[in-house]
């Protein structure tokens, strides 16, 4: 199959981006990143937007910045960007381990880090760390700017909190504590598929005990969050196995897990057990 027809808008500045958005948005004009998603999609035709506001060309948009809080991710910076740390951070090195599940290649060289948090698949690993580590967004369209907290940006599957005529030009993440561990796992039936379930945690060691503990979980259910009954049972601990069952067992028991072709409820619920379970061992690794 072939696209239906578009129009193809190639917007220099983000003034003018954001200025045709809001002309098309009511004609199904979409903004285009990198891609990955919304073109197969188009070529299908589950999707016949009349417009297409390419965003590629607009200087300034492929920006990482760190003001040593925050990391900026600008809309145009692709998945690859990521294959090296790109903060000396430990943020720089868990991006780094992420990314290389994201699909493959030279997916990972056109799709871009903002695209994937706008079409908010639900087993989407960016969506879970921007979930899990509470990343802001940055919209922009002809009102002027907005930032939308990650826990009101996802909405279901495949649906955020941006409105059609809004752009997301930026995330922000936190940067993590330099004593940080992080650790994630992902199953996917085949490398390069999107995961199955993922999990992904982060916390501090105080005095040998657990804190400031993130856990979050994607994939199963309609969209990635952290997990409050997984870090209550892992906070003030000790990391050991016993622990990380036990927060694994949460966790399983907390999802309300998506059924599909791929799995019914029980097996996704084992599956959120055990990417739990793994990626706090890697974390301890
Ligand atoms: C074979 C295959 C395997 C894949 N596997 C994975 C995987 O394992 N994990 C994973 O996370 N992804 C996977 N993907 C998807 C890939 O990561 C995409 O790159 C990503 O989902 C979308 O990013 P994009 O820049 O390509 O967005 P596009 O395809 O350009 O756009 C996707 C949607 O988001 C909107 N959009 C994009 N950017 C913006 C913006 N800045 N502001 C507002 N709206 C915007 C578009 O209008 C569109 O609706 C896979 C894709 C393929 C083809």
């Amino acid at each position: 199959m072939k696209p239906a027809s578009f129009v193809h808008h190639l917007p220099k500045t983000l003034a003018e981006a954001v200025r045709i958005l809001a002309e098309v948005a009511p004609q199904d004009g979409r903004v285009l990143a990198g891609g990955q998603s919304l073109v197969p999609i188009m070529a299908f035709r589950l999707a016949k937007p009349a417009h297409l506001v390419d965003i590629n060309e607009i200087a300034g948009l492929d920006r990482i910045a760190s003001d040593g809080k925050v990391l900026s991710i600008g809309a145009c910076v692709r998945h690859g960007a990521f294959h090296r740390a790109v903060v000396d951070n430990p943020l720089g090195r868990l991006l780094s381990s992420v990314a290389r599940h994201i699909a493959h290649y030279p997916i990972r060289m056109r799709g871009t880090f903002c695209g994937s948090l706008a079409h908010a698949d639900p087993a989407s690993e960016w969506c879970l760390l921007a979930a899990t580590l509470g990343a802001t967004m940055v919209a922009q369209s002809t009102r002027g700017e907005r930032l939308i907290a990650a826990q009101d940006f996802f909405t279901g599957i495949m649906s955020t909190a941006l409105a059609e005529d809004e752009l997301l030009v930026e995330a922000r993440l936190p940067l993590l504590a330099p004593d940080a561990k992080f650790g994630f796992n992902e199953f996917s039936r085949r490398a390069g598929d999107f995961a199955m379930s993922a999990a992904l945690v982060s916390y501090r060691l105080a005095g040998g005990f657990m804190t400031d503990v993130h856990v979050g979980v994607g994939g199963a259910e309609a969209v990635p969050r952290r997990i409050p009954a997984a870090e209550g049972a892992l906070e003030g601990q000790t990391p050991d196995d016993t622990v990380y069952r036990a927060a694994a067992e949460a966790a399983a028991a907390a999802v309300e897990p998506l059924v599909d072709h791929q799995t019914d409820a029980d097996y996704r619920r084992d599956l959120v057990r055990a990417v739990v379970r793994r990626a706090l061992q890697d974390a301890a690794k």
